[in-house]
């Protein structure tokens, strides 16, 4: 099985994110050699539960509070999204960990918090530039998933998920070579052992499109892509899931 999961962020307003998944139902993949998966705005996040509920795509929030309930305004825990429908959930992408600074600790505990009400989460984890630079990828690497993972209750029927995004090749255009993403999933899933004994699958994800995704796809250590941009517009979605399906 291969994932392809479309992380459609701020890009699109209610009515375009609506299309879009009417768009993505629309399209023919063999649903036992790919699971799809689309991460709309909360505002769409119901509606396209309804859309697309009698189908096998996923419908994801782009992250989830920390907190269970309460007295935290504008916050929408994993219980609320996992009420709706929602399967899957995205945890410490890299724009909430560098945009709005959301901490180890915060990416910890909507882990657990996610795995309490039965939603998937995907955790992202990544280097910046300046890790890279300095030889610290794995430093980096080991940190946030000792961080996001040591005392994590993983529940065997709630599937996990792993993306690793480095920082510098999301929304950049400038995506990580595959045979150096290859190395780094191994490595990863290696590392993912002293955590869990559940098989993690491990995305890829930073500037995939229609041109690259064949060659993330194609090796063995790389069990999906987590797409941006590329997945915010139906042709090159389209594209990506075309291809996908031929592998
Ligand atoms: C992402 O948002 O997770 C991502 C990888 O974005 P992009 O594909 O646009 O680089």
């Amino acid at each position: 099985m291969k994932y392809i999961f479309g992380n459609w962020k701020m890009f699109l307003d209610y009515d375009e994110s609506i299309a879009l998944a009417n768009e993505v139902k629309s399209l023919s993949y063999a649903p036992e050699k790919l699971q799809l998966t689309v991460f709309p705005n909360y505002l769409a996040l119901h509606d396209i539960v309804q859309i697309l509920k009698d189908t096998k795509i996923g419908v994801g929030a782009q992250t989830v509070s920390r907190r269970p309930q309460g007295a935290y305004t504008g916050a929408i825990s994993a219980y609320l999204v996992k009420k709706i429908g929602c399967t899957h959930g995205l945890v410490g992408h890299s724009e909430r960990r560098y945009i709005f600074h959301e901490s180890d600790e915060d990416i910890h505990d909507k882990i657990e918090a996610s795995f309490k009400v039965g939603l998937s989460p995907v955790l992202c984890v990544g280097e910046t530039e300046e890790d890279l630079k300095e030889g610290k990828r794995q430093y980096r690497l080991k940190k946030q998933l000792m961080k996001a993972l040591e005392g994590i209750e993983f529940t065997p029927s709630v599937p996990f998920f792993v993306a690793y995004e480095p920082v510098w090749a999301v929304s950049s255009g400038k995506p990580c070579n595959p045979a150096d993403a290859d190395d780094v999933h191994g490595w990863i899933k290696e590392e993912l052992k002293q955590y869990t004994d559940m098989i993690v699958p491990v995305l890829y994800g930073g500037s995939v499109d229609q041109e690259n995704v064949v060659s993330y796809l194609s090796r063995e250590t790389i069990d999906g892509v987590l797409v941006g941009s590329a997945s915010t517009k139906r042709d090159s979605f389209a594209q990506i899931i075309a291809r996908a399906n031929e592998i």
